[in-house]
């Protein structure tokens, strides 16, 4: 890792998950190749756009795609596209919304950071409800004429201020209005990337650079039409919100390359895998004085995917944010989460070659 060491880096042990701030994920050589041949010729942006997105459609089992430079652009050229359709003054004029429909449902226990990509397009939040507490008839009541979307935030649907997605959008379709999903980070299960549209939702917003393996600069929504290809409409290369928000020919390879191998992918095995490194941790730090080790899954709203095992570590006194820095700290620093209060080691993206460098880790700190 010469370059990051050139810049005084050191690369990370990933035992935390695939979070942007780390770097999302590591790519496949098969999706690097794809963006190295995509990098040799020209191609017709709006057409490699739209083909891919057909693409990566037929692999998925949806009805439509289209690619972003990662979820947060999805969410905000998904919003431009409710709010301004294929209209092309109302696409330019984005993000003022004069005379379009700009108002956007979401409930307050929803709101999370990543929605300022919703605000982004011109669009304006009508929260529902108060973050312990939201009822049907408040989400009903705060549907108007000036809707352009309901939003609803997977990583939110635990908190107790939630209602359930299917409910929202019999509500929303009653009235005419369609649904957005932020599911992000919701792989695996792979069937997620069908639940959402499954139960109604008219466009879901993936990340491209996380479970899927793609570049970390790219994304997908996911839908029906008219609504996906009025995303086009709204997206790179055209003019319009999300012009900035670059999609090149190397990143569109690379997705496709990474969802061709992310639909074969055998997950009885990989969590096979992943139960293992859960095990190796419990194993070795079983019965040390002080420290409880269990396995367990997140419970807390905003940490997904929530299906994959973590190995919990709790020390009798000391603390797990310390347990954390000084996990970082190392030479060869250690990523590791902490959920409820315990730290939490989350297998996803650990290569099989780090899990000895982790143990060792964890041994230094709790061993004495
Ligand atoms: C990661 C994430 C995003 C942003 O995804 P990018 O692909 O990094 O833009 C948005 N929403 C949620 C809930 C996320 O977890």
């Amino acid at each position: 890792m010469s370059l990051y060491a050139d810049l005084g880096l050191r690369p990370v042990i990933n035992a935390r998950g695939t979070l942007t701030v780390l770097g999302g994920s590591v790519m496949d050589p098969a999706v690097l190749q794809a963006m190295t041949e995509a990098s040799t010729a020209f191609v017709d942006l709006v057409l490699l756009q739209r083909r891919a997105g057909e693409r990566i459609a037929g692999l998925l089992g949806v009805e439509a795609a289209c690619i972003t430079s990662g979820a947060a652009a999805g969410l905000t050229i998904a919003t431009a596209a409710l709010m301004a359709g294929d209209r092309i003054d109302a696409i330019r004029a984005l993000p003022d919304t004069t005379g379009l429909r700009d108002q956007v449902v979401v409930l307050k226990s929803h709101r999370i950071l990543y929605d300022q990509a919703v605000l982004l397009a011109g669009a304006r939040f009508v929260e529902v409800g108060v973050t312990s507490a939201a009822t049907p008839e408040q989400v009903a009541a705060a549907i108007t004429d000036r809707t352009a979307g309901l939003f609803f935030v997977e990583e939110a649907s635990t908190m107790r201020g939630s209602l359930p997605l299917g409910e929202l959008i019999t509500l929303a379709h009653d009235r005419g209005v369609p649904v957005l999903v932020d599911a992000a980070a919701e792989l695996p299960p792979a069937d997620n990337v069908r639940h959402y549209l499954d139960l109604g939702a008219d466009l879901v917003v993936f990340s491209g650079g996380k479970e899927i393996g793609g570049p970390q600069s790219s994304g997908l929504i996911v839908g029906r039409e008219p609504y996906v290809g009025h995303c086009h409409a709204n997206s790179f290369p055209q003019h319009g919100i999300g012009r900035g928000m670059k999609t090149d020919k190397e990143t569109i390879a690379g997705l496709v390359k990474a969802v061709e191998l992310w639909v074969g992918r055998d997950y009885d095995l990989i969590f096979e895998q992943w139960n293992a490194v859960v095990d190796t941790v419990l194993e070795r730090f079983a019965g040390i004085p002080e420290l409880t080790v269990e396995r367990g899954f997140p419970t807390e709203p905003g940490i997904q995917p929530t299906v994959i095992p973590r190995a919990y570590l709790t020390h009798a006194t000391r603390p797990a944010a310390d347990l954390q820095t000084a996990l970082l700290d190392r030479d060869q620093p250690v990523a590791v989460g902490i959920e409820n209060g315990r730290l939490a080691v989350n297998p996803q993206c650990l290569k099989p070659d780090e899990v000895p460098i982790l143990i060792t880790a964890l041994q230094e700190l709790f061993v004495p």
